[in-house]
């Protein structure tokens, strides 16, 4: 076996996911059907929690640079403004909506791939594979219609909605598609009153219209046009655009320059489990949802960290496989679940036709717009900070009364540190008060512990961080976290 993963897809679920294996020291390849990386703007938002990640990654810079940082989003009925959330209050290094093209991301993460030593296979498609329990045989076509067998330990599908190693696996992709069809363009926009840093959702009795600014000038428009015949819906026009716009946006609005117009229907759904034997899927080929809230992306890039450090550390026979493989499923799927029914539910308030209850929504909206906590927790859900993964059959012990991060909550990154699971080897991080029985338990794990000792999030506590940046556990002594590192080692000796 001369690779130990193969990734099928060069999206930026597939690069996220062969960068940070590589950077883990895996021997990765990853292969792409499509001859091009996309041109396309598609998923436009890079939110807080992703960013954080790609920090860890040591290339959150790069990206912060390339995009265009937008601080708030608003609601507006008519003339007036019935929500504000701000994302100035979150608390991460990054406390906005970074826009970046979705063409963009993916140029950045295959720089990025590449500097860690691994390039793209283009034009070369899998066309099947078989899990013999010990190894996965997977059928490459290459451009000349040559075939190629390769082996590898651990297959990853990362290839998008229509997910061959998903049909393969017989996975079933379960939900429904929405009974509403969409128009997308990415245009300049003149007249706009709202600064260039915010978004608005403008829900008219039509149904509604969102904006957000990509760059100074340029935006994209989305709006729920009613259900169409047909497999697929028709492109509007830029007059098609220029209407919806004068109808639901405020007065004096004028689309021009289009770089893409486009249409889509959603589809709402997801596989129940990621895994099965050696083979995962990861992003679009695990769920599919509304673009209401702009997490899909985001939501496939961190199924991809999620993976990897656990992939790497079973790929270097520092853990077993099974204990940690299997909660990749687990902690995704719940995930995964979570996202689809709150983008659902954000589609659904905006496209809401019976007028009766669009006169409720508006009151109901206004009103808990109106609540600060309610705001705040809407902006962290967007932002992925809130989400976590309290339910993991990975979490440890989760001490109480020392405040910070319970078990499965994120570990808030700290300005100045290095961040947890940064560098060269995924490393869980010990936040305490060093003292010799710490610096026993480093001695004791030192292949599995970063051995850097970071101050504790609270009084007398100590708390174990995992390579993605979720705690592990919690704990009153070190004695419960040497308990814990042994049990994810699974039985496998230290080197
Ligand atoms: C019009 C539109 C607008 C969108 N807007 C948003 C948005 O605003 N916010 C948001 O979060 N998301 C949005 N999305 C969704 C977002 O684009 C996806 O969630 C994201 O692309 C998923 O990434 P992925 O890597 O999982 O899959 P993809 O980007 O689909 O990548 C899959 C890759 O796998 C390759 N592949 C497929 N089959 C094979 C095979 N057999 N062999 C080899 N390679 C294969 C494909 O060529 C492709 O490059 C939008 C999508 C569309 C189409």
């Amino acid at each position: 076996m001369d690779k130990q993963v193969l990734v099928v897809g060069a999206g930026p679920v597939g690069l996220t996911m062969a960068a940070e294996l590589a950077r883990y020291g895996v021997s990765v390849r990853i292969v792409d059907k499509a001859a091009h990386r996309t041109d396309k703007s598609k998923a436009l938002v890079l939110w807080s929690r992703t960013l954080e990640l790609l920090d860890r990654a040591g290339c959150g810079d790069t990206f912060v640079a390339a995009g265009h940082k937008v601080d708030s989003a608003n609601i507006i009925v008519g003339e007036r403004t019935i929500g504000h959330v701000s994302f100035t209050g979150v608390q991460s290094p990054h406390p906005y909506a970074l826009m970046l093209p979705q063409s963009e991301t993916e140029r950045l993460l295959e720089a990025h791939l590449a500097a860690l030593g691994v390039n793209v296979e283009r034009a070369v498609e899998v066309i099947g594979f078989t899990d013999t329990g010990s190894a996965v045989t997977t059928t490459l076509r290459h451009p000349d219609g040559r075939q190629e067998a390769q082996q590898t330990a651990w297959l990853i599908g990362c290839d998008g909605a229509h997910s061959i190693v998903r049909h393969t696996l017989g996975l079933s992709f379960l939900g429904d598609t929405l009974q509403s069809d969409w128009i997308l363009a990415d245009i300049h926009l003149a007249g706009i009153r709202l600064p260039a840093s915010e978004i608005a959702a403008y829900w008219h009795e039509d149904g509604v219209l969102a904006v957000f600014p990509i760059a100074p000038g340029r935006y994209r428009v989305i709006a729920d046009t009613g259900r169409s015949e047909g497999p697929h819906p028709a492109d509007p026009t830029l007059d098609q655009v220029q209407a919806v716009v004068d109808r639901r946006g405020p007065a004096g609005l004028v689309v021009s320059d289009p770089i893409w117009l486009s249409a889509f229907r959603i589809n709402e759904r997801k596989v129940a489990d990621y895994r099965s034997g050696r083979a995962f899927v990861a992003g679009d080929a695990a769920h599919v949802h509304s673009p209401a809230g702009g997490q899909g992306m985001n939501t496939g890039m961190q199924d991809a960290v999620n993976l990897a450090w656990k992939l790497a550390l079973v790929c270097r026979g520092e853990c077993a496989a099974e204990r940690l493989l299997d909660s990749y499923s687990q902690e995704r799927s719940a995930i995964g679940a979570q996202v689809l029914a709150a983008a659902g539910r954000l589609t659904a308030v905006g496209v809401m036709k019976n007028h009766t209850a669009q006169v409720v929504r508006n009151l109901v909206a206004g009103f808990l717009f109106g609540l600060s906590p309610v705001r705040r927790a809407m902006a962290n859900t967007l932002a992925e900070v809130s989400l976590g993964y309290a339910h993991s059959p990975l979490n440890g012990p989760s001490a109480h009364g020392f405040g910070g991060p319970a078990a499965g909550e994120r570990a808030p990154p700290r300005a100045g540190q290095v961040p947890v699971g940064a560098g060269r080897d995924p490393r869980f991080a010990l936040f305490a008060s060093a003292g010799p029985a710490v610096a026993n338990l480093l001695q004791d794990h030192k292949d599995l512990l970063d051995p850097t000792i970071r101050p504790p999030f609270g009084n007398g506590g100590v708390w174990l961080v995992r390579p993605d940046g979720y705690t592990a556990c919690v704990a009153r002594d070190v004695g419960a976290i040497a308990d814990y590192l042994g049990s994810i080692r699974g039985g496998v000796q230290q080197a």
